[in-house]
Order: C-alpha cells, then structure tokens, then sequence
C-alpha cells in the first residue's frame, strides 16, 4: 500500500472514530435521546406502524433485493465486516423514510442483532438517517432509492444479494433492482412504490421542519428527559426493566438541564446540531462498479 493510501486510510478512520465520540458526547449530555427523537416535534405526529410490513422489512420480505439481503445478512451474521454504512443506511431509511415506521424501532432490531451495536452510534445513526436531527439549516435529506440505483452502486454483480436472496440466484444483475414478478416464483413483490412513498416524506418533513427553521435558539423544541426511562419497545420482548420505574432517576453523570441554558450556551448547543459542512443532493454517476471479493464474503462498495 502506498504511503499516500495508507495516509488517506488511516485519516478515514480517525474521522469515523470522531464520529463516533461525537455521538458518544451526544448522549452523555442528552441521554433523552437513547428514547426520544433529538426535537420533540418528530414524536409527536406522522410517524406509522404496521406489524406485517415491520416483520418484512425484519426477515427480508420487502420485495426489494439489497434490503432482504441486508436483512437476512444482519440476521445470519450480525452484519459486522458484512454490512457496511451505506448498507446500513440504505435499510435503515427504507424503514423510517418509505414504510415512515418510528426511527426507535429500527434501532431496537439493530442493536438485537448487530456484533458492533453501540448504542449512541446505532441510534443516533437511525434518527440520523430518519431525517429528524440536522434540522435547523439544511431541508434536504437523502433518502435512499432501493431499486436498480441501489445494486448498481453498492453490488453490481449482485454476489451479496445472490448469497442472502438465493431466489434471486438466477437473475442477471439488471434485473435485482426490482425483480419482473415474471420471472419469481417464492419472491415477495415489493410493498411499496418507492417515488410515491419517498414524494410523501419529502412533503412530510419538509412540514414538519417549518416549525423551527432557521431558529438561533433550538432549545425550545429540542426533547427532555422523560420522567419513566422505559426502553422503548421493551413491552415487545421479555426484559427486566424494573429499574426504568423509578421516576426520575438519578443519572451519572448528570445530562444537561436544557432549562438551565442561557442564550449563549443555547447557541453554542446548537452548533452541535448544525452541519459544518455545506450538504448538496447527490448527483447519481453512471459509471459500474465491480465488487471486489475475498474468501466467502463479499465486500460491497463503500465509498461511491
Ligand atoms: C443505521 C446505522 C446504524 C449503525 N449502527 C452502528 C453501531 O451500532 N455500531 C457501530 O460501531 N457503528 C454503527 N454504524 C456506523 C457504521 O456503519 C459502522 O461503524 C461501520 O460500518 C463499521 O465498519 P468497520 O467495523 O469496518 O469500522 P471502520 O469503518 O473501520 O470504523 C471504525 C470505527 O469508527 C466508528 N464509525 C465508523 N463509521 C461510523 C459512522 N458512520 N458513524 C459513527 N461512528 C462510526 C465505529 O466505532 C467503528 O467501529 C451504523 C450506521 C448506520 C447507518
């Protein structure tokens, strides 16, 4: 490897690491949001719920090749070295962008089934990737075509969703975007039209967002710690969270008291919520990629 490769490899994963302090940071002084969305407004309406589509999008049943890949990737193989970032987010936005199911419950199955989950990465990932946390200066958030676009860039030959889709082992890499319900036989069809659905939350945040813009002092609409800490979704799985009874805990060490903030110290919160750096939409290249391989599994595209 290169001095320059090894440099630029070696900067890549100092800045993933910082990455993933800054949410470590997050969450020590705003532990709210291991349960609450980071501004209250995104709790309070226009998230769905729907058990089957919940349970598809789990067992990879979408009818959408690279999502039941990831998910029956992350199901066999706690998706460590398996499933990269934008795997992770191309699924992950597939559940709370284009289904609009809550953010949490994406993140609950996450961290049932990752080798890596780290709680404060895993969940601030998924609210990340929900579109409900960099608000106040940017509208726009990617929202990830599951389709042809998808397999092109992340596994043009299709070697991944060919080892986690085996019904689709006979399609020629063109045809795994969406599948001609033609040519299958024991393969779901998809659940959902992606234009229609990505059009309905593109308005949907767009709304939800106007509420506060623009504002210098985000405090106001910024989620407190909620009295019970009740896991969320704990009532799905037999856990014991007798401790989350106790109102208001006391916590070590103690988060923020956003009500305790002044105008100053509520700006300087706010850079922790803004974007440093000036985000555009993607433009898609045209350009194919091969997927490179070694041993038994696949390596998919990370950086395109
Ligand atoms: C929805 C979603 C959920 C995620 N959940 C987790 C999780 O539970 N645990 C986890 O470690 N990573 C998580 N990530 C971040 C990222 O996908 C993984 O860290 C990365 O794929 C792991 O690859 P690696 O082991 O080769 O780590 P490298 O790429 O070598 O990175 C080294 C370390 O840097 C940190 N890191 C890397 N990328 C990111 C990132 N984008 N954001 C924050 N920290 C990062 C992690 O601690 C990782 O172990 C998630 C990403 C998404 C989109």
């Amino acid at each position: 490897m290169t001095n320059a490769k090894a440099e630029r490899s070696r900067q890549q994963l100092l800045s993933r690491l910082r990455w993933g302090s800054g949410f470590a940071q997050r969450f020590r002084y705003l532990p709210q949001l291991e349960v609450r969305s980071l501004y209250t407004i995104f709790d309070q309406d226009g998230w769905e719920f729907d058990e089957a589509l919940y349970q598809a999008w789990q067992q990879g049943q979408t009818g959408f090749p690279i999502i039941d890949a990831a998910a029956r990737c992350l199901q066999a193989t706690g998706g460590w070295q398996q499933l990269n970032f934008r795997v992770r987010a191309m699924y992950s936005s597939f559940l709370s962008n284009l289904l609009r199911m809550d953010w949490r419950y994406g993140a609950l199955h996450f961290m049932r089934h990752l080798l890596d989950g780290d709680c404060p990465i895993d969940h601030y990932q998924w609210a990340m990737q929900s579109g409900v946390t960099h608000c106040v200066d940017k509208t726009w958030t990617r929202i990830y075509n599951p389709e042809q676009t998808a397999v092109d860039r992340c596994d043009p030959e299709g070697l991944f969703i060919k080892r986690w889709v085996p019904e689709l082992a006979h399609l020629s890499p063109e045809d795994l975007g969406l599948p001609p319900s033609l040519l299958l036989k024991d393969y779901p069809s998809p659940i959902l039209n992606y234009k229609q659905a990505r059009q309905r939350r593109v308005k949907q945040l767009e709304h939800q967002r106007q509420l506060f813009l623009h504002q210098q002092n985000v405090v106001p609409y910024l989620a407190r710690l909620p009295k019970l800490l009740t896991p969320f979704g704990a009532e799905r799985f037999a856990s014991e969270v007798g401790w989350a009874k106790a109102e208001s805990p006391q916590l070590f060490p103690p988060p923020l008291n956003l009500d305790d903030l002044d105008l100053e110290q509520s700006h300087a919160l706010r850079t922790w919520f803004v974007a440093h750096i000036n985000i555009k939409p993607h433009k898609p290249r045209q350009s194919k990629k091969k997927a490179l391989k070694s041993d038994d599994f696949v390596q998919l595209d990370l950086l395109s």
